[in-house]
């Protein structure tokens, strides 16, 4: 039976080379083919002129470069935000979200398809996890979403479906791969990591990935109301979780960011913004206030105040006083707009339509 050749984006600069050297080829031809791929985002051996045609025919028929294929566009309003679909050669759709700003690109990228974390509020996880991504369909992600937007990308943010630290070590490789010298040579402080908060993955994260920046989603100021809406509070509570991330200062001194999503009626009250400021007073962060983006399907509130009722995002007051609360108490905080709300493609949804109209 013939196996499926691996994707040239699977390999390491090292793994190449020893690729290259099997195939009766110069390891020299790693570099050139590093820099073709990573530093120049060709996926197409044949535009790859620096290599003989010899070369090029043995790589087509042991080596290939299409584990993601483009399924969709949306561009919002502004023209600064795109949403790309693509799907995987086994037929999972994920999202990749490219922003323009004047000049510094970034991309979000997706690191599962689907997610197993299951907070409640986030379409990602509706239908659990269905696989893990490979660190070649990560740097795809990266490379087809500059070609889509006619653009390269200074930023990279971990911050798409699934859960980076449930699939640390193809996020790992990924990482290493993409900021590797032989290719883009990208900055590893360019990159930004998102967690739900798994605490042994953000100490990995802190040894191995020390120039990364980490983003946490808190999403509560205390463990009780954190437990109703993100299974893993369940497992560390926010003592522990904080610690962890103190921690990765101590190690990295990378500022870290904390996200919250406000929700209406049931995490923006000022009085919970001060038991927000009171968690975080004194930290060196910075706090990313979201207004949740409400999406049908979503589930409702636990038991308590608003049981039964879809959850909403908070309106532009609620965000701004909350705050304000926060500077008040020296707990520096911006209010963010769910990008692609204009586009009814933010946080998951537009996969979540695709794969139920697939299914
Ligand atoms: N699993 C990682 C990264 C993916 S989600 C994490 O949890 O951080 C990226 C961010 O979007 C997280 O902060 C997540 O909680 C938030 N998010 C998910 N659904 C959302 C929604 N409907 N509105 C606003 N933010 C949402």
């Amino acid at each position: 039976m013939k196996t499926h050749p691996k994707d040239l984006f699977e390999y390491s600069f090292m793994e190449l080379t020893e690729f290259l050297e099997a195939l009766g080829e110069k390891p020299f031809r790693a570099k050139q083919l590093y820099a073709w791929l990573y530093g120049k985002g060709v996926t197409d051996l044949s535009e790859m002129m620096d290599i003989p045609a010899g070369t090029r025919e043995k790589l087509l028929r042991a080596a290939r470069t299409d584990a993601l294929a483009p399924a969709d566009a949306l561009r919002s309003e502004d023209g600064g935000t795109s949403k790309f679909l693509l799907k995987t050669r086994d037929g999972h759709f994920i999202e990749t979200v490219f922003m323009k700003y004047k000049s510094r690109n970034s991309v979000c990228i997706s690191t599962q398809a689907g997610c197993r974390m299951g907070c409640v509020f986030c379409a990602s996880g509706a239908s659990g996890l269905r696989r893990n991504l490979t660190a070649g369909e990560m740097a795809l992600e990266v490379i087809l979403s500059e070609r889509l937007a006619q653009a390269r990308v200074k930023n990279i943010v971990l911050m798409g479906i699934g859960e980076p630290l449930d699939n640390y070590n193809e996020v790992k490789r990924f990482i290493e791969n993409f900021t590797d010298d032989h290719g883009r040579d990208l900055s590893r402080r360019a990159i930004t990591l998102s967690t739900c908060g798994i605490v042994p993955g953000i100490d990995r994260l802190a040894a191995e990935l020390s120039q990364v920046n980490l983003a946490v989603s808190l999403h509560a100021p205390n463990d009780a109301l954190r437990e109703r809406i993100m299974p893993v509070a369940r497992r560390w509570t926010l003592a522990e979780l904080l610690a962890a991330v103190e921690r990765h200062y101590e190690a990295t001194h990378r500022r870290p960011t904390f996200e919250y999503a406000l929700i209406e009626g049931f995490n923006d009250s000022p009085a919970q913004a001060a038991e927000l400021a009171k968690l975080l007073r004194a930290r060196n962060c910075l706090v990313n206030l979201i207004p949740l983006n409400g999406a049908e399907g979503l589930s409702p509130y636990g038991a308590g105040a608003g049981a039964g009722k879809p959850m909403r995002g908070a309106g532009e007051d609620a965000a701004q006083r909350f705050r304000e609360i926060l500077g008040a108490h020296h707990v520096p905080a911006t209010v963010r707009r769910s990008l692609g709300a204009d586009i009814g493609a933010a946080c998951g949804q537009l996969r979540l339509r695709r794969e139920e109209e697939v299914l």
